[in-house]
């Protein structure tokens, strides 16, 4: 026996559930690959750019180192051919200071360590001896170099540029050095300055030993970098490129990054990667808003597409949930089926229907008939219940008994008893609807079933039954009462319809049982009088 639940689902909610299932799944999926498309290729571009601004910044900086240089090895072959003139030495450091190479002093050093001249000469550090560490590798190498930074005899961190003296007889006299100060107003941040860089991208220096020479935040110059850093790695080997890392801050950074070969220092062109992806994420921020009044509209037509394309069969399902009627063939005809699936079901239908109406028609045959009062018999009852579950037809059931039977029988005969019950089918057949469907159970015993109907509306007419047949002067000089038990039946219950006349049958016998002449509707609390 087939028994379930019917679903609750209907094919609107199904359809608009699918379609902006699919709306949104494509929006989302298309988004999100955009987004990763569009943010590969913003860092590659920012990566490829800080590439090229620290390559050009590299360059620059190489000039200006090489420019100093040859300042001093010209500056220093002047003043050997001068055979060291105090004077020349003065001119030749003024000269040099002001030349724009980006020195912030100029000094000659004796090979003995003794500085004989400054510029500007307010320094104030004339006939001084230099401090090791960092000049003693001029006086030591005897050799042009740029050295790391280190703080001045004044407190100035700066880096120096040396260029030894020598005679050409290659007599070492000491050395000419250029310093140039690496904050405030120095000659490397004036150069780096100068190439103003849009945004939060922005240039640190750093030297072979790691130490920064030049860095937005003026604390840190000097300082030397000891937490690893791929970009200062990979640019210490003299290695230009550009390397997406997380800084000495956690900070992830697109970096760019250039060698300086004369200096051996790395030039690196960073800006954070959150910074570079802040305005992707406003696009899509503005795209999904934007992307919001399509949407709204596609979901207005998909609401009013779903409708009219469930319209068909849910007026269909509706007329089938109402369950059999009369009128149930020309409602299934006046629906507009307007595409194929919904027309081949409405045939399906009707065809389902005729089929019904055939089985049911057969209960005028003999073999399903009680010839006493023409009603259904048993078999009768076997049909009209399989075509009820077979269509999922809700129905009530009405089981009527005459009251003290026996006794009229007794009083009146077997003949009379077979008049009272002709009589009471009869009655029952007037009050019965085309649809319903009335068996004589055998002996005194009827049963209706009632398709469509309420168990309230079974009720109302199980009592004018009752009534009717109690008033109805049957038998003169005799009143004649029934008891009458009212219980239902729907596919809902997921039982079998058998279930439901034993239920019937419980509230006959509960009527017996309070008196007789009187309806009980299965259930107790419903029972009626
Ligand atoms: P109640 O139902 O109120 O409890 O009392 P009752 O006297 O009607 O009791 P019951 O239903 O047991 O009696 C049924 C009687 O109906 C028994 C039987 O002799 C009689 N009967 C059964 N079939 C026929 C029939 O076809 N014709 C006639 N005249 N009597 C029948
Ligand atoms: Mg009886
Ligand atoms: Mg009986």
């Amino acid at each position: 026996m087939r028994i379930r639940r019917p679903s609750r689902i209907t094919l609107r909610q199904l359809v608009l559930v699918l379609s902006i299932g699919s709306v949104l799944t494509m929006l989302v999926a298309g988004m999100a690959g955009s987004y990763r498309i569009q943010r590969d290729q913003l860092m590659e571009d920012t990566l490829a750019a800080n590439q090229a601004f620290a390559e050009k910044l590299a360059a620059s900086v190489s000039d200006l180192l090489t420019q100093a240089q040859d300042g001093l090895a010209y500056s220093a072959k002047r003043i050997i051919q001068s055979g060291m003139d105090p004077a020349v030495l003065q001119s030749e450091a003024d000269r040099l200071r002001a030349q724009g190479v980006g020195f912030n002093a100029v000094s000659v050093t004796s090979s003995r360590g003794l500085i004989i001249t400054t510029s500007p000469e307010t320094l104030a550090i004339k006939g001084r001896q230099v401090k090791p560490p960092v000049p003693l590798p001029a006086l030591q190498h005897q050799a042009a170099m740029i050295s790391s930074p280190f703080t001045t005899i004044l407190g100035n961190l700066a880096i120096r540029v040396t260029q030894p003296l020598r005679t050409d007889s290659k007599q070492y006299l000491g050395y000419m050095s250029g310093t140039i100060y690496l904050k405030a107003d120095g000659g490397l941040a004036r150069l780096i300055g100068q190439h103003y860089f849009r945004n939060d991208t922005y240039v640190y220096v750093v030297d072979d030993t790691r130490h920064l020479l030049h860095h937005p935040d003026s604390n840190r110059i000097g300082t030397e970098v000891t937490f690893p850093n791929p970009a200062i790695d990979t640019v210490l080997q003299g290695l230009s490129g550009a390397q997406r890392i997380v800084n000495s801050q956690g900070i992830d950074m697109l970096a760019g990054f250039s060698y300086v070969p004369a200096a051996k220092w790395g030039i690196v062109v960073q800006r954070p990667t959150q910074a570079t992806l802040a305005r992707l994420d406003d696009l899509m921020h503005r795209t999904l808003w934007l992307s919001l009044i399509p949407a709204g509209l596609l979901l207005t037509v998909l609401w009013f597409l779903s409708g009219w394309v469930s319209r068909p069969l849910g007026e269909l399902a509706l007329i089938v949930q109402d369950g059999y009627k009369d009128s149930m063939a020309g409602r299934i005809r006046s629906v507009p089926c307007w595409y194929f699936e919904a027309q081949r079901l409405q045939r399906a239908l009707l065809l389902g229907l005729g089929t019904v109406e055939a089985q049911l028609g057969q209960l005028h045959d003999e073999a399903y008939q009680d010839p006493l009062t023409g009603l259904g018999n048993r078999r009768g009852l076997r049909l009209a219940l399989q075509t009820f579950q077979t269509m999922d037809q809700a129905f009530t059931v009405i089981t009527l008994d005459i009251d003290f039977f026996k006794r009229i029988n007794d009083t009146y005969g077997h003949d009379t008893g077979d008049e009272v019950i002709r009589q009471i089918g009869d009655w029952m057949r007037t009050q019965a609807r085309e649809s319903d469907a009335l068996f004589r159970m055998g002996g005194e015993e009827f049963l209706a079933l009632l398709p469509g109907t309420h168990l309230d509306t079974a009720a109302g007419i199980a009592e004018r039954l009752r009534a009717g047949i109690e008033q109805a002067n049957i038998l003169p000089g005799e009143i004649v009462t029934v008891s009458i038990g009212v219980a239902a039946w729907s596919p809902e219950d997921a039982t079998d319809t058998t279930s439901a006349l034993k239920a019937a049958d419980q509230a006959l016998y509960r009527a017996k049982q309070t008196g007789r002449n009187r309806v009980v509707v299965s259930d107790d609390s419903a029972a009626q009088t």
